[in-house]
């Protein structure tokens, strides 16, 4: 049952075809955001609006941003955990193919049943704080990634690492400095950028955010169990150098 659950194979293939690396990026994601463009157009029809609303403007351009900086950047998907270490089982594909396009998308049909209205400076404000935490995401994502592929990048050479026993370096300076996981942080910063659009009347906009730090606090300690057995003394240093995992002086 375990096996089955969290995947009894690490990337499995039918020839060539990886159909781990194939379900976490194209199917889920895409059908994420067409399902988000159907409850546009629902908005639309339901409410007889000519344009859709503001705020299912925002949901709909801050995840259509998310997805399309996933597509553009696939080939970062082969640093990350569910490739490297997660094996592809239930979990994974149920999380892929049905999670991901019908769960997400909970904002934008929340606001088809519950029109929502925000002032233009309350959407610049709300988009500040997606831009913020795009920015925080991408630049650590990319540099954890460039890093990885080619730590002799003169582009990281500002950047300082300790050495480990097994040939990989850890990050100590710029995003990976800050805290230990500079990706969640940015990534919970815009989850919440997607559910305010939808204001304070109900939960539901907020089970995202509310579900991706649980997920996040959870996946964290995972990684920190494998780092610390991978790494072993190189990991408690850089813990001692950076102690905070994702929250800065929070946690
Ligand atoms: P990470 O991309 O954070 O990868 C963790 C790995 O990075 C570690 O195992 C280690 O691997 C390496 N690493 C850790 N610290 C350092 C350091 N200081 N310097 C260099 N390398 C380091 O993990 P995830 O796969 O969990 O996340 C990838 C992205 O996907 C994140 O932005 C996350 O927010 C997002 N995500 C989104 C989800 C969603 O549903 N929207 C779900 C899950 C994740 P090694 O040393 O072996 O290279």
């Amino acid at each position: 049952i375990y096996d089955f659950f969290t995947g009894h194979e690490l990337n499995p293939r039918i020839g060539s075809f990886d159909l781990k690396y194939f379900c976490e990026l194209r199917p889920g994601l895409i059908g994420w955001v067409v399902v988000n463009l159907a409850m546009l157009l629902a908005e639309m029809k339901i409410h007889n609006l000519s344009m859709p609303s503001l705020s299912m403007i925002l949901v709909n351009s801050f995840q259509l941003l998310y997805v399309v900086d996933a597509l553009w950047n696939e080939e970062a998907v082969l640093t990350t955990m569910d490739i490297t270490h997660d094996g592809f089982g239930f979990m994974l594909a149920f999380g892929d193919l049905v999670w991901v396009p019908f769960v997400y998308s909970l904002q934008a049909f929340y606001l088809v049943g519950h029109p929502t209205v925000i002032s233009w400076p309350v959407a610049a404000a709300i988009t500040i704080v997606n831009c913020i935490g795009y920015y925080i995401f991408r630049s650590a994502n990319s540099q954890k990634n460039n890093f990885r592929r080619n730590p002799a990048d003169p582009k990281l050479a500002n950047l300082k690492f300790i050495p480990t026993a097994t040939g990989k370096g850890l990050l100590v300076t710029g995003w990976w400095g800050f805290v230990r996981h500079p990706n969640y942080l940015g990534d919970i910063i815009m989850a919440l950028a997607w559910s305010l659009p939808c204001g304070f009347n109900h939960i539901l906009p907020y089970f995202y955010v509310i579900y991706f730090i649980c997920l996040l606090v959870h996946r964290e300690a995972r990684d920190e169990h494998h780092c610390k057995q991978k790494y072993g003394l190189a990991w408690e240093r850089y813990c001692q150098r950076v102690p905070y995992r994702i929250f800065p002086y929070i946690y």
